[in-house]
């Protein structure tokens, strides 16, 4: 297939990456510093990238980017063609998904929200879930597109789904790292050897994903972004925006957005989110200055 790959940050590049390996016609493109990925061609705008293109792929931080990849001057919409399909993995508003839906659709081009859940490794080794919202021809269509670059498709429902599945499991995870971050930091305080708790941990009913992928990250003091903090705050930010919007209460996540606002406020936004632990050792007097 002929595909557009608009966005070649920790995630997109991989699997801008993939796609090639997978033997697709690549041609990408990136705001800034226009990078190069072996294998594809390298277009001087979203437009250039998606001409003649089967596919326009998008993995961009969030939903401003989205909308100028798309609807910009020289945005990917300018050149796509009738039956042409727009697939985003950037994590955004489900509510403006469905808007950007319905704009393109008056063209004659499908719209699929496509969000990931796998981070830089699972981008890395090819095994992220896709968390899909569309309609069933084209999310069938880019299947072996989601074969190439994950090892599982969930179609949850229709256009904005995908987007809103997606930010339940950034919730859990938010929250799900602050738990452990917060248990962390008191048995620190108390004396317990971290491996040893580490251990306690993954041996136990508590073990998560989210322990299996950060903890030898948390021993290690390697808060090099994985899933930068600014990223992470955004999505804590369109969770809140959705629960007021639906009349929804989320006291815990509430609480922990402070946490993020204050590890922004020390200048961490490009560190994972992860060192939000950090501030939480600072509070605790356990040093916590993260590298
Ligand atoms: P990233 O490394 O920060 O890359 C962001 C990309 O968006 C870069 O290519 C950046 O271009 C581009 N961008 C930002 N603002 C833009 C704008 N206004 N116009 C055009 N391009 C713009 O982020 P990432 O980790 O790859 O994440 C990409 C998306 O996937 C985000 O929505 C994120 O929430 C989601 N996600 C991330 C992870 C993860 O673990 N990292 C996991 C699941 C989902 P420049 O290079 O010019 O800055």
């Amino acid at each position: 297939m002929r595909i557009a790959f608009l966005g070649l940050g920790i995630m997109g590049r991989p699997m801008a990456s993939r796609l090639v390996a997978a033997g697709h016609e690549v041609s990408v493109w990136n705001r800034s510093a226009r990078q190069h990925v072996d294998g594809a061609t390298t277009a001087v705008s979203p437009a250039d990238a998606a001409k003649d293109a089967d596919v326009v792929w998008t993995c961009v931080a969030d939903t401003a980017a989205v909308e100028r990849v798309v609807f910009a001057e020289d945005g990917a919409e300018q050149s796509l063609r009738e039956g042409a399909i727009i697939v985003d993995s950037s994590t955004i508003s489900p509510s403006a998904t469905v808007r950007f839906a319905q704009r393109v659709n008056t063209r004659g081009v499908h719209w699929v929200d496509a969000p990931v859940t796998g981070s830089k490794i699972g981008a890395e080794n090819g095994q992220l879930i896709f968390i899909v919202g569309g309609a069933p021809e084209p999310v069938e269509y880019l299947d072996p597109l989601f074969k190439a670059t994950g090892k599982q498709v969930i179609h949850i429902g229709d256009t904005g789904k995908g987007q809103a599945a997606k930010l339940g499991m950034n919730l859990m995870i938010a929250l799900i790292y602050e738990g452990f971050a917060e248990a962390f930091v008191l048995v620190r305080k108390l004396g317990v050897d971290p491996p040893k708790m580490i251990e306690l941990i993954q041996a136990s009913m508590v073990r998560s994903g989210v322990t299996d992928y950060k903890a030898p990250f948390v021993l290690r003091h390697d808060y090099s972004p994985n899933f930068p903090l600014r990223l992470m705050h955004k999505d804590i930010h369109l969770m809140l925006e959705m629960a007021k919007e639906n009349r929804v209460k989320l006291p815990a996540l509430e609480t922990v957005d402070e946490i993020y606002e204050l590890s922004s406020e020390e200048g961490w936004d490009d560190l994972d989110y992860a060192a939000t632990l950090a501030l939480l050792e600072k509070w605790a007097g356990l040093g916590g200055q993260p590298k």
